[in-house]
């Protein structure tokens, strides 16, 4: 059977979900047992999100490949479960670099460069190749229809559609219903608008995705939640009436609590299997049961709590940590508790001049997480944070940066090397002070000009360690984005003094983990590669998954110094 496509569009507004609902309807088809590919098509300019400020566009998701991709990327890996690569996600920017690289190349041999034949064709080409390998692709054009950036997906998705025909690729259009409060009315105008600006483009919409946008001021009654759906379904069939797409094929897509619901909203109205029946696939059944526990789970508020601090740089910017945010809940998850992110701004942590002032931030922590970072904004505050949590033995997990941090630290207090920094915060210092360097020709050589190890490296685990035991095997595989690593020459001092190597990189030795041993520190575990990136909610991720347990150990003494044997207090 040939590969059938979805489209996804927005109207009206972005960020109203629809790399979510993508996501959703692939980890639905994937359920199902159809073998699926995700792709963003980004209109921005940007060449790649790696430059893209975490405040403006959230976290910088990393593939495998060492493709640096924006969150959304990250949504559908972590929803549908497939793994994404720079295959998955092109901008504007990225196709047009490639056709100009083209043309100056000779490949168009003379012809005047123009976005349909030249940009068009390359994005069908893209798609087409992604298809090559599985049953279904699953592709989302972001922003809206009718964004100046964005012209050419549109062009090239019809002339697909001519190409394949629209038994095999099918629009999927998901715009906003609008609840205004003043006349208490639903009002689609605006989505109406947008499907017109998607005809404009030579596109009708299949499916529609009604976003349903209304804020309740209360709880709603049995009685009064049946007359809203009411309301909401006579809206649906005069949305159908009036853009021409069949009443069965427009469907409600109420805001929920956690976006890991969405699936299950979609897989209750049927929306697959309007899929699967316009594709004629296969009618298999979708087993949801442990996923409907799992989401149960993480949007459960009946569970035992821990809190844990992350002392970071962006505290006010949330989406700059999405990926840590989400392991951190899928760890709690499997250890069935709550867990409380308390975000801490590691540069307010600099003001105390001795550790005892920072003990009202730590009062009602039960573990930190140093996370990742660039530049010395905060880093003093983060080194006070992990001088603290080492001595008062609270559970600590270092990612990257809060590794390198880790050892400075370590150095500075235990080692004697009071001038301890890194080559990042202190490149005109002396250079015997560097605890962590710039190795040359330690970057990704695929990235021209660029310094930073990028993507997947091996890692081999000491046996016994901390890590070895989190993980349960020798060998493992993590994805970086770094440029300065742990230095070997001052290794021996820090490993007498009990910070020792638990994974380094079997080819370059390169120091990969760091621990102290259990019987120092429950938990004291720095990684120089980013775990967050691999978790997920039904493969939560072992370093977090261990942090947490040992949160939990760490609330349980706390409370009583009398550990029990079973349960969290
Ligand atoms: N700034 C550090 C480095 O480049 C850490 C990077 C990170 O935390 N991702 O090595």
């Amino acid at each position: 059977m040939s590969t059938k496509y979805i489209i996804t569009t927005g109207g009206v507004v972005s960020g109203i979900g629809k790399g979510i609902s993508a996501a959703s309807i692939g980890l639905l088809l994937k359920m199902r047992g159809e073998r699926v590919q995700v792709a963003k098509f980004d209109p921005y300019y940007n060449r790649s999100a790696s430059l893209l400020s975490p405040y403006q566009h959230g976290e910088v998701f990393l593939c495998d490949d060492g493709s640096e991709t924006d969150l959304d990327l990250g949504h559908y890996e972590r929803i549908t479960g497939v793994e994404v690569s720079s295959k998955n996600i092109y901008t504007s920017g990225a196709l047009i670099h490639e056709m100009l690289e083209n043309e100056a190349n000779g490949k168009y041999m003379g012809q005047t460069v123009q976005v349909s034949p030249h940009l068009t064709d390359s994005i069908i080409d893209k798609l087409i190749n992604l298809g090559k390998d599985c049953d279904v692709v699953i592709a989302e054009i972001g922003g809206t229809v009718g964004d100046a950036e964005s012209w050419h997906y549109y062009r090239a998705v019809r002339q697909l559609r001519q190409k394949l025909g629209a038994d095999n690729l099918i629009i999927c259009h998901v715009a906003p219903i609008l609840w205004i409060n003043t006349v208490e009315e639903y009002k689609t105008k605006p989505l109406q608008n947008s499907v017109e600006e998607l005809q404009r483009s030579g596109l009708q919409p299949d499916i529609i995705l009604c976003r349903v946008m209304r804020q309740y001021d209360h709880e709603l009654t049995e009685e009064e939640r049946e007359e809203d759906q009411g309301v909401i379904s006579s809206i649906l069939t005069k949305v159908s009436n009036i853009t021409g797409v069949p009443r069965e094929a427009v469907f409600d897509a109420p805001d929920v609590k956690s976006i890991y619901q969405v699936p299950i909203c979609f897989f209750d109205r049927h929306v697959d299997d309007f899929i699967a029946d316009r594709f004629k696939l296969k009618r298999n059944g979708v087993r949801i049961h442990r996923y409907r526990d799992l989401v149960e789970k993480y949007t459960s508020s009946e569970l035992p709590e821990v809190n844990i601090g992350v002392v970071g740089k962006y505290a006010k910017s949330r989406e700059a940590y999405l990926s840590l945010k989400e392991a951190i809940y899928h760890a709690g998850v499997a250890n069935n508790v709550k867990v409380n992110i308390v975000w801490m701004e590691a540069e307010k942590l600099e003001q105390y001049q001795s550790l005892r002032g920072l003990n009202k931030h730590f009062d009602d922590l039960h573990a930190i997480i140093v996370p990742g970072g660039f530049d010395n904004r905060g880093v003093e505050g983060k080194i006070r944070a992990i001088q603290y949590v080492r001595e008062k033995k609270i559970p600590f997990l270092g990612i990257c940066l809060g590794l390198q941090c880790a050892v400075i630290e370590f150095a500075r207090n235990e080692c004697d090397i009071a001038d301890a920094n890194s080559e990042e915060f202190a490149p005109n210092q002396n250079n015997d002070s560097w605890v962590v360097h710039y190795i040359p020709g330690q970057e990704n050589i695929k990235q021209k000009g660029g310094t930073l190890r990028l993507g997947s490296y091996e890692c081999s685990l000491v046996k016994g360690s901390i890590s070895h035991t989190a993980y349960k095997k020798k060998s493992i595989s993590e994805r970086h984005r770094h440029r300065y690593e742990v230095n070997s020459f001052h290794l021996d001092k820090i490993e007498k003094k009990g910070l020792k190597i638990s994974g380094f990189n079997p080819g370059t030795n390169l120091v990969e983990i760091m621990e102290l041993d259990r019987n120092v520190h429950p938990f004291f575990v720095g990684c120089q590669f980013h775990p967050e990136f691999k978790s997920r909610l039904d493969m939560p991720h072992p370093l977090f998954e261990e942090l947490v347990a040992s949160a939990i150990q760490f609330k349980k003494t706390e409370v009583s110094p009398e550990p029990e044997a079973n349960g969290v207090k």
